[in-house]
């Protein structure tokens, strides 16, 4: 059986779903194959987001902080509760249901926008012709003028700790913990294992975290990545940098030797969790034949136009190179489909927000002290506490800070870092500020509401000038 289309997406992650619906938009015939089945065998679009990424990694860092908060912060506004238990099956199943919830509605809106899906695996037989093996082992060929491939990516795996599913688990794994195990060790210090450690350890796991690298996230500024690693550690994870794992062995428990500047140490887990990055999906589209051109690590390779070698083939998001995000991956399915129907679009790949959701929150956008300093770019640095906003003292969380960094001659923000009580929803006027080019002087010449964290935004840009309201006089900054 042939099937045309104008475009075929492979893999309905954020990237090829938007893509597939955008295209829809744009009125082309579309369809999208995914080979992803959820834990009941079920076809489940959405991608490694929607299934086992960013939705049920929040779920279970939503419930694991209410726990938190149950146990630890309710006292203090007055509220006792009783004897508080946990219960890990109903906290995992609500997960399951949020997850569910989301991928059906992308089935809904795939038939909404009249997006054919095929549940399957696609592989690329020639540039313009789609192979799909159904679940069933049947097989459809798709023809279509364009082809976009956004198979996505997966857990890189270290030797000396293959992934068992059971002790050694990736990512998917340790978002399915069903006990807290009480013993809970994890190689990277990344966003995952800071998000998972989090999780794991407000319910209850002793964490350790095992990082490779010397400093901790060094793609954050400076100053809010001190305060975070603190913040964390005073919250029981216990984060040790500068380690290198020299073996594993599995058994009872997980045993570890590792070595840091003191020399050789060992550990002992109930559970490892091995989350070091991740790898592009390029094999699974059986382009090899084709000659289908990546880089090194596999990613594959595009130009401006999202073009591949190949004659109207096009790659998006996670497989080709650049952050592993989902919204990265969402705009460049939007802006590939825009190109595809002849019009212009463009990803801002200078305005990423970037956001690590453990409690308080780190966000970003732009440009650190150290890139700037790097570059001999002069700036000016503005800086509030949230520790003197009056909603966040309301909320008792007064952890953290804003930092504007705005160009010396220009005034124009460069970077803004966050580390706070919703800084992921915060960063969004951030984006939204250098997306329009804006100066300091126009976030400081701006009216926020009384009482907001966004006011801390608001008395960041006034510091620029040293004209913040709600602190001590200005200290010496940078000209
Ligand atoms: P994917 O989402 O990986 O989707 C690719 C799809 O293609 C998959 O369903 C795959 O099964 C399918 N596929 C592959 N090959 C084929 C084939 N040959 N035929 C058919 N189907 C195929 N990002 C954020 O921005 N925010 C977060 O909070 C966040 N949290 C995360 C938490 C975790 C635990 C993890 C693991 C990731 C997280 N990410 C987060 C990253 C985010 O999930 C990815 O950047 C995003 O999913 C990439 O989208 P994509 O569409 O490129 O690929
Ligand atoms: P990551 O790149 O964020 O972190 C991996 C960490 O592991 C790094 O700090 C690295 O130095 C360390 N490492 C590598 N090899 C090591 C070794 N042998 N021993 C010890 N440490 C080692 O990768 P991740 O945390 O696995 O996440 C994968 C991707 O998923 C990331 O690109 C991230 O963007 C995306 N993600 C995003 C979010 C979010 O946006 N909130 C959440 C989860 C995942």
């Amino acid at each position: 059986m042939t099937e045309q289309y104008d475009v075929i997406v492979i893999g309905a992650g954020p990237a090829g779903y938007v893509a597939a619906i955008r295209c829809a938009q744009l009125g082309l015939q579309v369809a999208c194959i995914d080979d992803y089945l959820d834990e009941r065998g079920k076809p489940s679009p959405g991608g490694t987001c929607l299934n086992v990424g960013c939705i049920p990694s929040k779920a279970l860092l939503e419930s694991s902080h209410h726990y938190q908060q149950a146990r630890h912060q309710f006292a203090e506004h007055g509220i006792r509760v009783g004897q508080l238990e946990l219960d890990v099956a109903t906290l995992q199943k609500r997960k399951q249901q949020v997850v569910r919830d989301l991928t059906g509605g992308i089935q809904s809106l795939f038939k909404a926008n009249k997006v054919a899906f095929y549940a399957g695996r696609g592989t690329l037989q020639q540039h313009n012709q789609v192979e799909v093996i159904d679940h069933d082992n049947h097989a459809t060929t798709l023809n279509a003028e364009h082809v976009i491939l956004a198979s996505g990516s997966r857990p890189v795996e270290l030797p000396f700790a293959p992934f068992d599913g059971k002790q050694v688990v990736d990512s998917t794994g340790a978002l399915a913990f069903d006990a807290v195990p009480p013993r809970l060790g994890i190689i990277g210090a990344g966003v995952i294992g800071l998000e998972l450690g989090s999780v794991w350890q407000r319910l209850g796991s002793e964490v350790v975290v095992l990082e490779a690298q010397q400093t901790f996230l060094p793609d954050a500024d400076n100053v809010i990545a001190k305060q975070a690693n603190k913040l964390l550690g005073q919250q029981g994870l216990d984060i040790r940098l500068g380690t290198r794992v020299d073996a594993i062995h599995t058994g009872e428990s997980v045993s570890m030797t590792y070595t840091d500047s003191e020399g050789s140490q060992s550990l002992e887990f109930d559970k490892l969790i091995v989350a070091v990055g991740r790898r592009p999906n390029s094999e699974t589209l059986g382009a090899d034949n084709l000659n289908l051109s990546t880089d090194e690590r596999g990613f594959v390779q595009v130009d401006d136009h999202y073009r591949t070698n190949l004659e109207k083939v096009y790659a998006v998001g996670d497989l080709i190179p650049g952050p592993m995000l989902a919204h990265k991956g969402m705009e460049e399915g939007m802006a590939v489909a825009e190109r595809i129907a002849g019009q212009f679009a463009e990803v801002d790949y200078d305005n990423i927000p970037f956001v690590i959701y453990t409690h308080p929150e780190i966000a970003w956008t732009g440009r650190t002290e150290q890139q700037l300093n790097d570059a001999g770019i002069d700036y000016r640095v503005g800086q509030f506490p949230f520790s003197a906003n009056g909603r966040a003292r309301a909320a008792g969380e007064t952890d953290g800070l804003i930092k504007i960094l705005a160009e010396a001659h220009t005034d124009r923000v460069l970077g803004v870092h966050m580390l706070g009580t919703h800084a992921s929803e915060l960063i969004g006027q951030a984006v939204i500020a250098r997306a329009f080019s804006t100066c300091a002087e126009d976030l400081a010449l701006t009216m926020f509401a009384h009482p907001t964290l966004s006011e801390t935004f608001h008395e960041a840009a006034l510091d620029v000038t040293d004209r913040a309201i709600h602190r001590a006089p200005p200290r010496k900054k940078k000209a």
